[in-house]
């Protein structure tokens, strides 16, 4: 089906100038006024912060950290910290951006919010981390809170990280308070599902995806970039499923064979940060691994992998980011004319985000929920986000990430036009 692409104004590789441009497309398509663009542009607040940290050698080192709340229309704003040594504040914007539309996708009572440290933690000790978590909750609380912006785990956090920010926040406000975060670890409020919660939203999409294109997930060749938190799942899920791992990857490289990897053994290898081709002779470069033969592509790492430069080679026939801005909006336009179906990270990877508002809600009742509940309820609102997202894409003739922000940007428009802000 021929479809009209995104606005490609912005430079390759600028997330935020890329975000912006789809936004207001999206924005212009649903009728929407130029103020309501000027809103929506950029986030309502956003704050940096400087963090000094005793590290283990009795020195004193000062990281930097932002916070970044997007637009708080609908309710609270929601979105995952950051641990990484390129963060920028830009990125946290445009992420901040991506997590209010995620949330509009899938019609949760959040706008979005998004936090970010530059540091590296595969370079330091737990206690330096714990000291380092704990500092930016207290340079940030006073603009969150359970129903102010609720933070979450990202890239190089993860559920230890959520109970020391849990904790200081509640001896701050000298009330227990696991509603502030999520990803939390069970004892402490967390939800059953939370640590797969993502993979599996992406692989309820991919199966959405394929059922429109016609293809059986089983025996489908999958190729994954990144072996983290949602890699390392995603491989275990779809390998249950039957498909053919054939490809995954770190930041060291990628491991190919077209007969099929043993996705059992690679997990149990991992480290905790996603870690695993160090093990290995015959690896092949990340760049090389998305050019693969296959039929499922995953970025499932960082962002700007698939680019004007290398899409026209991109042989998938499905391309399902689970990973936050892997594919450029020029590699959009190309993969789209080429018949690639793209499944957009803003509907892809809302199974966190999901999740995490059923943890939220859990922490508020307190009243907590089993496994298959939490797996019901999410496959349910997966399914009604995709396929939201895929009316729009055929009836308007957009392609799916433009069709992903017009659902996405439409409830918090009309939010802030009943609020009056526009
Ligand atoms: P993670 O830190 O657990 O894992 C990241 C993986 O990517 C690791 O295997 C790492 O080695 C690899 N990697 C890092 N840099 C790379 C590079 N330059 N080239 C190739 N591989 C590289 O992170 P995660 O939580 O799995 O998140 C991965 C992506 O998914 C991110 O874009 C994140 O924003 C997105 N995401 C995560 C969640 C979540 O709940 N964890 C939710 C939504 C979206």
């Amino acid at each position: 089906m021929p479809t009209e692409s995104s606005a490609f104004s912005a430079d390759e590789g600028n997330l935020l100038a890329a975000t912006q441009a789809t936004i207001r497309e999206a924005l212009f398509r649903l009728g929407y006024s130029a103020d309501m663009y000027e809103l929506l542009k950029e986030p309502l607040r956003f704050l940096t912060v400087r963090i000094p940290v005793r590290m283990d050698d009795g020195g004193i080192r000062v990281f930097t950290g932002y916070r970044a709340q997007h637009n708080d229309a609908v309710g609270p704003t929601k979105g995952g910290v950051r641990f990484h040594p390129s963060v920028t504040a830009d990125e946290v914007k445009a992420l901040s951006i991506w997590m209010s539309l995620k949330c509009g996708i899938a019609e949760l009572p959040y706008g979005g919010g998004k936090g970010g440290i530059v540091c590296d933690p595969r370079r330091m000790s737990a206690g330096e981390l714990e000291r380092l978590s704990r500092g930016y909750v207290r340079a940030i609380s006073q603009i969150v809170g359970p129903t102010k912006d609720i933070p979450a785990p990202d890239v190089m956090t993860n559920a230890q990280i959520m109970a020391w920010m849990m904790d200081e926040y509640s001896r701050i406000r000298e009330f227990d308070a696991p509603n502030f975060i999520t990803g939390k670890p069970l004892v402490l409020g967390g939800s059953h599902g939370r640590e797969w919660a993502t993979a599996r939203g992406v692989t309820i999409a991919l199966e959405l995806a394929l059922a429109k294109k016609g293809i059986p997930l089983e025996e489908s060749r999958v190729v994954i970039q990144g072996f983290g938190n949602a890699g390392s799942y995603l491989a275990k899920f779809l390998h249950d499923r039957g498909a053919r791992v054939i490809g995954i990857s770190d930041v060291y490289g990628a491991l190919y064979d077209p007969g099929g990897l043993d996705v059992d053994d690679l997990l149990e290898r991992r480290d905790s940060f996603g870690t695993v081709t160090k093990q290995f002779r015959n690896t092949i470069t990340n760049a090389e691994l998305l050019e693969k033969d296959c039929d499922i592509l995953i970025p499932a790492a960082i962002e700007n992998q698939i680019t004007r430069e290398n899409a026209p080679r991109i042989r998938a026939k499905v391309l399902v980011e689970a990973a936050n801005g892997p594919t450029t909006a020029e590699a959009t336009r190309i993969l789209t004319e080429r018949g690639v179906m793209i499944v957009p990270d803003v509907l892809a990877s809302a199974g966190g985000v999901i999740v995490s508002y059923f943890e939220w809600v859990q922490n508020n009742q307190g009243y907590y929920w089993t496994e298959k509940e939490v797996e019901d309820r999410l496959r349910e609102r997966m399914i009604r986000s995709f396929e939201r997202v895929y009316e729009i894409h055929q009836e308007r003739k957009v392609d799916m990430r433009l069709a992903a922000y017009m659902a996405g940007v439409r409830r918090m428009a009309e939010a802030a036009r009943y609020r009056g802000w526009v």
